[in-house]
């Protein structure tokens, strides 16, 4: 790739999304080898056990609960408010945090262990390098 060419296909937002080449997105967890635990992120002990050293990559479920949320209604300027922040259970393992999409942003729509999905979108704007990104989302299933 050319200096300060952008890329040619969507990077991902954070490095535990994943895109393979010719495949599917997909959310990546960290599980620690010794109890199972699953994190998103690298990190070098497990928080549950103290283990260390000993995670090994997972592939994440593209489905969940919704563990916990909050209706945004100030942001950054440029955020479009309000919206769903949200802390999600995936099914397997591995606990995420992400926006609700999908749903009207209000208490009466939106239930604590209401099932969802990830989604993967283009993130609405690019970086100065003119670099698009893939995000993820997630929203009520049905
Ligand atoms: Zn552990």
């Amino acid at each position: 790739m050319a200096e300060g060419a952008a890329a040619s296909g969507p990077l991902p937002v954070v490095p535990f999304l994943k895109i393979p080449a010719g495949g599917d997105p997909y959310l990546e967890g960290q599980q620690c080898r010794n109890c199972g635990k699953i994190f998103l992120g690298e990190r070098t002990t497990c928080s549950n056990c103290g283990e260390s050293g000993r995670f090994e990559a997972r592939s994440l479920a593209k489905t969940g609960t919704l563990y916990v949320y909050s209706i945004v209604h100030r942001s950054f300027p440029g955020i479009e408010v309000p919206y769903v922040s949200c802390i999600v259970d995936l099914d397997g393992g591995g606990t995420v945090k992400g926006n609700l999409i999908g749903v009207d942003p209000v208490p009466e729509k939106i239930t604590m262990g209401m099932p969802v999905e990830v989604v993967f979108k283009k993130a609405p704007k690019r970086d100065a390098e003119g670099n698009e990104y893939l995000t993820y989302y997630f929203q009520p299933r049905s």
